[in-house]
């Protein structure tokens, strides 16, 4: 914000403040504290006294909520942080939430309210207490989010959250884990800058040992990442999540920190070529509609059928802050690409620029040049199925081998069991026989009552997909399997499930599971 574009003699985002924000999780899972955020930026060129913060809510019942916290300090660093981590023990559904910044700049007392951002109205956080953890927690289920941007992307317009005020939040709302997936445009700058690159790469070597400390002692893993700009097939910017990849990776095509200069300088395929063991590169967004201008100006384009065949890349973010029609369009090209006998997984993410709580970035039509960030914190998550402790390594083995599913909500669990009694997991392969498959179907009251689900069967012979089963409750359940005989001997391909549950409002809420793969006796 504090960027003034230089052809413009007057930047109306303009303030003589540094920039104040509070924010919060959207939710908190039961027992769980409520991680207040305090930021402060750029408090270097516009150095404050906080004299105090109040925090007041109030809950669906109209329970309070109140903090009074006494400061009185002299803030002027680049970036001040603090959480405040407030018991919630008392209180009940949806919490509204208003902070309120008592300063003084120049001499002059000021108060402002969540924030000081000129343009967006000054909104409550709105916080929900769930009542019910998320759904398959106590049968070895770990939910995450693959795709969130924290305070190492930094530019014009926008930065995100610290790591540990990410990880606090992350935890409270009930995640185990964060892929960490900033810019590689940005993770390459000086610090302090946004736009000259740094040979020493201190950003990024920082944020990396900052990442293993703050995963020595925690129940929510940061898997350190980047989302690096690489060509697609077509020659435009597609971008890419490397997931604790040893080195830092280029990647500056559609960086807008040089104006005209858009062409990618590597191809995602070279890119992804030989990744170390322990690390995991996955398609970004894959169909993430590209506004025009961007095409233009940052020669972005999307991940076209081709690209979804290249060796080493494990699989999709389909699902990116929304079931919109983006993910339909994604979710038909992954399976195109499943019935030309790829073997590729889905997840999901929600490309959350730091926001916990709500969409609050400066909208400047010709200077958004960035990803669209309507998505919060964890709304959209990758479900990992875990029989060993959470790690880096624990959850990037599940997600290399498709043990997970993509959810805003409820989960379905699908096994396939032979006649010789083996079973078989989501990402595990069987031999084409006569089979049970087992489907449980989980969700809570924050998600609604079970509606349906569906199981579809890709058949590579015949290069088409079917819907094979489906089922509707009919009576209103949170939980209930369910057992299916098939005789699938003369296939080769696929079994995967889709989930929908239903508020009483009527919002749906979905999970989509990744295939169980069946090989015919002949392959
Ligand atoms: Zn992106
Ligand atoms: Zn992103």
């Amino acid at each position: 914000m504090h960027y003034r574009f230089k052809w413009f003699p007057f930047n109306r985002y303009f303030r003589q403040e540094p920039e104040i924000i509070a924010d919060a999780p959207y939710r908190i899972e039961p027992g769980k504290k409520l991680p207040v955020l305090l930021l402060i930026k750029d408090a270097h060129q516009y150095p404050i006294r906080l004299h105090s913060v109040g925090i007041s809510g109030s809950d669906t019942n109209g329970n309070l909520l109140e903090k009074q916290l006494d400061l009185e300090l002299d803030i002027n660093d680049y970036w001040w942080h603090k959480t405040v981590e407030l018991e919630t023990d008392n209180l009940l559904g949806d919490l509204t939430l208003n902070v309120t910044f008592d300063f003084s700049i120049r001499g002059y007392r000021r108060k402002r309210v969540n924030h000081n951002l000129p343009t967006s109205p000054e909104k409550p956080l709105i916080v929900h207490l769930a009542k019910d953890q998320l759904p398959g927690i106590d049968s070895g289920w770990r939910w995450g989010d693959l795709h969130f941007h924290t305070n190492l992307t930094e530019d014009q317009i926008e930065f995100g959250a610290p790591l540990d005020a990410t990880q606090k939040a992350a935890e409270a709302c009930g995640l185990s884990f964060v892929c960490l997936t900033d810019h590689s445009y940005d993770l390459d700058d000086k610090p302090g800058s946004w736009s000259e690159t740094d040979p020493e790469l201190q950003k990024w070597h920082n944020s990396r040992r900052e990442v293993e400390n703050l995963n020595e002692e925690t129940n929510c893993i940061l898997v350190p990442g980047e989302e690096v700009s690489a060509g697609n097939q077509l020659g435009k910017n597609i971008h890419t999540l490397l997931l604790n990849w040893p080195e830092f990776v280029p990647g500056s095509g559609d960086g807008a920190e040089r104006w005209f200069q858009t062409s990618p300088e590597h191809q995602t395929a070279e890119l992804v070529h030989n990744p170390a063991d322990d690390s995991l590169a996955i398609a970004a967004h894959t169909r993430m509609h590209v506004p025009l201008l961007h095409k233009i100006l940052l020669g972005r384009g999307l991940w076209e059928l081709e690209d979804h065949h290249l060796a080493n890349v494990a699989g999709f973010q389909l699902l990116n802050g929304s079931f919109d029609d983006d993910f339909e369009e994604a979710l038909q090209l992954w399976i195109k690409s499943l019935l030309k006998g790829q073997r590729k997984y889905i997840y999901a993410g929600n490309d959350a620029h730091g926001n916990f709580n709500r969409f609050r970035q400066v909208k400047i039509p010709m200077l958004s040049v960035w990803d669209h960030t309507n998505q919060i914190l964890g709304k959209c998550r990758t479900g990992i199925m875990l029989s060993e402790n959470v790690s880096v390594k624990s959850i990037l083995d599940a997600l290399r081998q498709g043990r997970c599913v993509i959810s805003d909500g409820p989960l379905m669990e699908l096994k396939i069991e032979t006649k010789e009694g083996k079973s078989y997991s989501l990402g595990g392969a069987i031999n084409g026989d006569n089979i049970y498959i087992s489907v449980e179907c989980s969700s809570t009251s924050e998600y609604g009552n079970l509606d349906s689900f569906e199981l579809f069967l890709g058949d590579l012979n015949h290069s088409q997909e079917k819907q094979i089963h489906q089922h509707k409750f009919k009576h209103e359940t949170f939980s209930e399997s369910e057992e299916i005989e098939l005789d699938v001997s003369a296939v080769s391909g696929y079994l995967r499930g889709v989930l929908r549950s239903e508020e009483s409002s009527g919002n749906p809420h979905y999970c989509y599971t990744n295939p169980i793969w069946i090989n015919h006796p002949s392959d």
